[in-house]
């Protein structure tokens, strides 16, 4: 069978782009080996947003007596949390199946693998017995947790004493001791959650700091943060091996070991592109990811890619925009991907919210810039509502041209509120035009307000 559009994996990247293509009239294939959704949906983003929800509620019951309210018998019911995950999933994905069906876009159950052309250059992609033909290809075969090669690992995930991001959202009980290896977003917002519901959380992280490229003064203080709630932090540390129950790592040249109950590794992704037969039509990758420009374009005409298996950003909302510049070119619309205005957020308590620029990433481009650094204390809303918080916000501005290119904020809503600082990135405002901007009173998102007014 013959469509205009296949698309391969059915991620965020991969049902948006169907949805958007299908709405504008092309015939569109979207072929999902798993679930509809894929790993946002069903072990990423919304299913870790779910537990960190109920974690964030117990924590607030627990500390209430600083805010006058006093309450007891606070439990927490792990099982019930997971079985709300549930729901939430099968909500969302039930939504993504009806509205590719109601645009008239086909979705089908299966593993996709591309096999070649046709004399007249379609691309021919086989499911099964079944081969199906598709004028343009967009690959949004996602990701999948990085395996490194360490002694002992595989047998570790074969036994369920090592987890990823999958099997430790569904853990029917809380483990005593968790160890967390690789103290980026994912490990470091698992960790939060074990940590808050009574587990003993330590992180084994490579790197001296915790949160990859964030600002560096920011994440510093989400780690003191978590070692005030008993979180242990072993940074600099490199894992040797997985025993039987506890995890080998060397630190400072000496070998040490962790005895946990269960471990956690999260020390990054991979792009999913083995088995696909990109070799058939000589996709270009790049250590697995596939090489695309900001069109979404790979080196092959007509074959594009989106997502995580480009390899560029690894996040939801940065997987539907891709998906949307990739489909607004194959229609002809000539659309690019601004990689310096995607926020990111890591979902601790307190968040982290950041966009473009750190001080660090500036002159390592020899960009020269003003920072505005506040404590989040500015924000009459964040003091009524964060007892004893030591959260503060970095404005970055461009020096000769005013331009605001980066803001990074460790607070409650920064999830909420950084699109505010991205905005004014994407569309390049100015200290000066910034400065018209009426934010609504009292929100925590204000501090960006009071950095603006400061900026010299
Ligand atoms: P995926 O979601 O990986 O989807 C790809 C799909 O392709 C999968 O469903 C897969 O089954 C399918 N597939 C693969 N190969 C084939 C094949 N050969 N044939 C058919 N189907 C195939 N991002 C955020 O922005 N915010 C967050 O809070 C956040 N939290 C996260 C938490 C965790 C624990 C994890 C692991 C990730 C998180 N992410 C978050 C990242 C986010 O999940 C990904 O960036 C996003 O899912 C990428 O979308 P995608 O469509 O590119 O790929």
């Amino acid at each position: 069978m013959r469509y205009d559009i296949i698309v391969i994996g059915g991620g965020p990247a991969g049902y948006l782009a169907s949805e958007r293509a299908s709405k504008e009239n092309k015939s569109v294939l979207c072929i999902e080996k798993d679930n509809v959704g894929g790993v946002c949906l069903n072990e990423g983003c919304i299913p870790t947003k779910t537990l960190l929800y109920s974690a964030k509620l117990y924590d607030g019951a627990k500390n209430g007596k600083k805010y006058g309210v006093t309450t007891e018998d606070i439990a927490f019911d792990h099982a019930a949390v997971v079985a709300r995950k549930n729901k939430v999933i099968k909500l969302l994905t039930g939504g993504i199946k009806s509205t590719l069906k109601a645009n008239g876009a086909t979705l089908i159950n299966g593993t996709a693998m591309i096999t070649g052309r046709t004399d007249d250059g379609y691309f021919t992609v086989s499911v099964g017995e079944e081969t199906y033909e598709g004028e343009k290809l967009l690959i949004a075969t996602g990701s999948q947790p990085a395996v490194p090669p360490i002694p002992g690992l595989r047998e570790g995930l074969d036994s369920g004493f090592v987890l990823t991001n999958k099997e430790v959202l569904s853990l029917a009980a809380v483990p005593e001791s968790l160890v967390v290896v690789g103290g980026g977003v994912i490990g470091l917002e698992m960790a939060s959650y074990f940590n808050s519901i009574g587990a003993s959380v330590s992180i084994i992280e490579m790197l001296d700091h915790i949160a990859g490229g964030n600002d560096a003064e920011l994440t510093a203080i989400l780690r003191k943060n978590y070692e005030k709630k008993g979180m242990k932090f072993i940074l600099g540390a490199k894992v040797t091996s997985v025993g039987a129950d506890c995890i080998n790592y060397e630190l400072n040249g000496e070998g040490c070991t962790i005895p946990c109950s269960k471990v956690l590794l999260s020390i990054g992704r991979r792009a999913s592109t083995s088995e696909l037969g990109l070799e058939t039509i000589g996709v270009e990758t790049n250590r697995g990811a596939i090489v695309t420009d900001a069109k979404m374009r790979t080196n092959v005409e007509n074959v594009y890619a989106a997502g995580d298996v480009n390899g560029k950003s690894m996040l939801a909302h940065t997987a539907y925009r891709e998906a949307e510049v990739a489909v607004n070119n194959i229609l002809g619309i000539d659309d690019a991907v601004n990689y310096a205005a995607i926020p990111s957020v890591i979902y601790t308590n307190p968040e982290l919210g950041a966009v473009g620029l750190t001080e660090a990433t500036a002159a390592a481009k020899g960009i020269e810039v003003s920072v505005v650094k506040l404590p989040m204390r500015f924000s009459g809303r964040y003091l009524a509502e964060n007892e004893g918080g030591d959260g503060i916000f970095k404005l970055i501005v461009e020096k000769n041209t005013r331009k605001i290119v980066g803001a990074h904020a460790l607070c409650n809503y920064a999830s909420e509120f950084i699109m505010v600082a991205s905005l004014m990135v994407e569309l390049g405002i100015t200290v000066e035009q910034a400065k018209r901007f009426v934010f609504p009173h009292p929100t925590v998102g204000e501090i960006i307000r009071e950095a603006i007014f400061q900026c010299e």
